[in-house]
């Protein structure tokens, strides 16, 4: 058993526990049960959910765990737009919702309520996984867990990652995406392949941090983390999405992307998207309920084509020139992307589009390689 007397601090807020009956003995509930025994939080309530039951209504102060059995797909497509270049990321889905706040968070649209949903099924997880990653041992695959939950965020509980490294162990063909705004390094143990993870981190200017990432891991502690893995071996992948116009940006992303510098070198740097700010029609109205002081959604915003309203262009390209630039300088290359934007964007501050890398998906898995 592991031996944790405090909770790290996302923790906090969770005051009860929901387990489907199906559910109660499976390896995953008696792990979660286990770690919160001899913490603070050893006394939390945990309820059986029927079969059947069609939702859980959690009506307490808090969020609250469900661990839950999952019938969907795991394994699925990032969902990207045609309308841009998309990265071509698959997502297995371990859970959804995440116990961190971020104003801009999309989550917020898609789970309105506050459960921490953990696929606790994990035998069927890996029965669909080792039949997808094993039917073509040729075909490459670059997965990640972080598009509906943050990777990490709950493995102290789960050990949800640890046991998806261990597991792909046999499936050299895949390449695991670990993103998160914690610090968790535990998985590592399960690591007997440093090529084949990519612990990745989402980095912003720290204002930024500072007034809209509630909960998280401070900048300097997730540069730490990327430099124990860096140190270990592993490439890691850095991201800065959202980037967000406020007063003062210049100096905020120059300033942290100065810093990335002190602890990684830019070969160690598997792959770093830039997103500028989107937000689906509903999402502005529950960050301005959820977050009143987040002034960074008055802006300039137009539709786009997938129906995402983004910054003005020419304001989205001012700020991208302004850090890729700056990253170009620190020796960051052909690692940077965009992510969601057009070929004209591209071409206008890279000077190439995806196409002459041989096409966005394909050049991401060669980084995501090492090839
Ligand atoms: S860490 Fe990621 S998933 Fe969690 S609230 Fe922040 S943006 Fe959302």
């Amino acid at each position: 058993m592991t031996d944790l007397r405090e909770l790290p601090r996302q923790f906090h807020k969770i005051n009860k526990v929901y387990v489907d009956e199906s559910m109660v003995d499976v390896p995953m509930a008696r792990r979660v049960r286990e770690r919160l025994q001899g913490t603070v939080k050893q006394d939390i309530p945990w309820e059986t959910v029927p079969a059947g039951t069609d939702r859980v209504v959690f009506e307490e102060d808090g969020q609250a765990l469900y661990l839950k059995e999952y019938k969907g797909k795991f394994l699925r497509f990032c969902p990207g737009t045609r309308a841009y270049h998309c990265c071509g990321y698959r997502i297995i889905h371990i859970g959804e919702n995440c116990p961190l706040a971020c104003s801009y968070c999309i989550l917020q649209a898609y789970f309105q309520d506050r459960l921490l949903k953990i696929w606790a099924n994990q035998d069927a997880l890996f029965r669909e996984l080792g039949d997808a990653f094993g039917a073509d041992p040729g075909k490459q695959y670059r997965v990640g867990t972080g598009e509906f939950t943050d990777s990490l965020a709950l493995e102290h509980l789960t050990g949800y990652s640890h046991d998806l490294v261990a597991f792909l162990e046999n499936h050299p063909n895949v390449v695991l995406e670990l993103k998160s705004k914690v610090i968790d390094l535990s998985w590592m143990k399960a690591a007997t392949r440093t090529d084949r993870v990519l612990p990745a981190w989402s980095l912003n200017a720290p204002w930024v941090h500072e007034h809209e990432e509630i909960g998280t891991y401070s900048l300097i502690e997730r540069l730490e983390a990327a430099r124990t893995c860096a140190e270990a071996g592993f490439r890691v992948c850095l991201h800065f999405d959202p980037i967000i116009y406020y007063p003062g940006w210049r100096e905020g992303y120059a300033e942290i992307i100065d810093m990335i510098f002190d602890y990684v070198k830019p070969e160690q740097i598997a792959y770093m998207s830039l997103g500028s700010f989107r937000s689906m029609p509903q999402l502005k109205p529950i960050i301005e309920q959820n977050f009143p002081k987040a002034s960074y959604i008055y802006n300039e915003f137009v539709p786009g084509l997938d129906g995402k309203t983004r910054l003005l262009r020419p304001k989205r390209v001012e700020q991208f020139k302004f850090m890729v630039d700056r990253l170009r300088r620190h020796g960051m290359d052909k690692q940077m992307y965009f992510c969601m934007e057009s070929t004209e964007v591209w071409n206008e501050v890279f000077g190439y589009a995806p196409a002459d890398l041989g096409g966005l998906n394909r050049h991401l898995m060669n980084r995501a390689f090492g090839e």
